[in-house]
């Protein structure tokens, strides 16, 4: 064994990675992705201190929340970024140290992923051997540390891309903070690392209040949008990834250059924004899911930005027009450097390579419709409780999250065509590609499938669901006519659920297969709990659902 990952649910095996990432990640970026989590929670055991006596530490915060992203499934595949970034949260921890020190502290911090220390890449890789995932021998604690780390990544995620818009909240940056203390405590027993994980889900309903506060405060309201999935004549972009700063410098660097900007994967969701219709240039959105980019690419002809997690290792026939940008990174792409002094990033190289190439070549032609985020289903809401009062509509189905490259991710494609005709899917996250496509129809004008936008906006579904128990005068949100299928595949889903439970959903359904990192105990409390179940096969579970 070289390597142990199983955060993400495509790990080989359905047990976890041993040798190399079935998404490409090398064995030694593996490990020091672990070692840079283990000197972060070093740095939090300062960070709680000084939170305590008073001390903002804002430099500290930034850096463990990009660490952390940086360390979700398809974000960064690249060594020297990761021995890098070791070395500078070594700096950072000594920073929190010394100011500790100087205000007279005596911080009573004696873990060992606070005090070690190396100045090398070598020494680096030998103290990530040391310190892996399985170095907690007992697995129900292994179990829920690692379920905390995944809800407290996919946290430090969406915190990121609400910080690039200029908002914060310390509440968010403290509780990661001493949840991740927490999984270096023995002492703590299953019961506290529980109640943790509960307390996780409120830090994720928190945190994607704020990024949806974040969005629509910069950029609108998600409004009914029809998208263009067919190309046009000129040279083009694609743009993918949830970043939508840097989709907004893009744009009005693109601006009146005669270059399209296309979107893919998980920016689809940017076209329903008001602010981005200004844009003629945007021209529409190009293929599918993150898993397909391998082939989609490479018909696409222009360059690529990507902007956050979801990149999959480059083909030689189009990696030298990735760019990458902010956390993502992968030996050998083309970096588009931060933003310095306020000013925007700089997109020139990836206009000017653009110029150079030929159009798009076509995938197919048509139209998908989105924009049902909270604010646009709510101005529909009459519509929606007259429907569900006559029958028209019998049930909703929420099938948010993440679609992947497993063959048996064709369940959720056959779920949908499968679903009764009086049936509305409630989507976000690239799930929705198993079945945006189908034509499946409307009720009354009301689409059949309302997708809310990126799988951040799943706190959309979550508002939509709290309003409806409003209107319809019910104590509790179960007894609404919505069941949750939802599919999974890397950490943000992890914090979706979490917030999902903090709510008070029960009997989620998720698939297509439960984490690797759920031990049988942990996952007996899930289930026991919250009647979280898996799932068998399309028919069979239309059934159930609607029973
Ligand atoms: S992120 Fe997923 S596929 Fe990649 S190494 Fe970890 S478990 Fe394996
Ligand atoms: S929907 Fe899932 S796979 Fe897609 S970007 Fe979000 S978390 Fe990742």
């Amino acid at each position: 064994m070289s390597m142990f990952c199983y955060q993400c649910q495509e790990t080989a095996k359905g047990t976890g990675c041993t040798m190399r990432g079935v998404c490409g990640k090398t064995a030694d970026v593996a490990n020091l992705q672990d070692l840079l989590i283990y000197t972060l929670k070093g740095i939090s055991a300062y960070t709680l201190e000084a939170r305590q006596a008073g001390i903002a530490t804002p430099a500290a915060d930034k850096f463990i929340m990009e660490g952390l992203f940086a360390t979700i499934t398809n974000a960064n595949f690249d060594k020297a970024h990761f021995v890098a970034l070791i070395g500078q949260a070594l700096i950072v921890r000594e920073e929190v140290r010394a100011a500790l020190v100087k205000a007279g502290v005596a911080a009573e911090v004696t873990h060992d992923s606070a005090l070690w220390f190396a100045d090398n890449a070598a020494a680096f890789e030998a103290k990530a051997a040391a310190i892996g995932i399985l170095a907690t021998e007992n697995e129900d604690v292994r179990s829920l540390r690692e379920l905390l780390t995944y809800g407290v990544k996919g946290m430090a995620a969406y915190a990121e891309h609400a910080f690039t818009l200029g908002y914060k909240e310390a509440e968010i940056f403290a509780f990661m903070q001493k949840a991740f203390v927490a999984t270096t405590n023995d002492k703590l027993n299953a019961d506290e690392l529980v109640a943790l994980v509960m307390e996780c889900g409120k830090y994720g309903v928190d945190v994607m209040a704020l990024l949806d506060k974040a969005n629509t405060s910069t950029y609108g309201n998600p409004e009914l949008t029809k998208v263009n999935i067919g190309v046009r004549n000129n040279p083009a972009i694609l743009i993918s990834g949830h970043d939508l700063k840097d989709l907004e410098e893009l744009l009005e660097q693109t601006k009146g250059t005669g270059v399209d900007v296309y979107t893919h994967g998980e920016m689809l969701p940017a076209h329903y924004y008001p602010a981005f219709k200004k844009y003629d240039n945007f021209a529409g959105n190009y293929g599918n899911a993150w898993w397909l980019q391998d082939k989609e690419f490479e018909t696409f002809n222009g360059p690529i930005v990507m902007t956050t997690n979801c990149l999959v290792p480059p083909k030689a026939s189009y990696k030298d027009r990735v760019y990458v940008t902010g956390v993502v990174g992968f030996e050998g792409l083309k970096q588009i450097g931060e933003r310095v002094d306020g000013k925007p990033k700089d997109f020139s190289a990836v206009i000017n390579h653009a110029k150079q190439c030929l159009p798009p070549q076509e995938l197919e032609q048509g139209e998908i419709v989105g924009g049902f985020a909270h604010n646009q289903v709510l101005a529909l809401a009459d519509k929606v409780v007259a429907a569900v009062k006559s029958g028209a509509i019998k049930r909703f189905f929420v099938m948010a999250g993440c679609d992947g490259r497993v063959k048996s991710r064709d369940y959720y494609a056959e779920f949908a065509k499968a679903l009764p005709k009086d049936t509305v899917i409630l989507t976000a996250g690239c799930a929705k590609y198993r079945y945006n496509k189908l034509q499946l129809g409307d009720i009354g004008g009301i689409p059949r499938v309302l997708d809310a936008g990126q799988c951040n906006d799943s706190y959309s579904l979550a508002v939509i669901a709290l309003k409806l128990k409003e209107v319809f005068g019910l104590d509790d949100v179960n007894k609404l006519p919505i069941a949750y299928n939802i599919a999974w595949y890397e950490q943000k889903a992890v914090i979706v659920l979490l917030a999902l439970l903090y709510l008070g959903v029960k009997n989620i359904h998720l698939g297509p297969t439960l984490p690797a990192f759920l031990s049988p105990n942990v996952a007996k409390v899930l289930v026991e709990t919250f009647g979280i179940g898996g799932i068998t096969n399309p028919e069979a579970d239309v059934k159930m659902f609607m029973a």
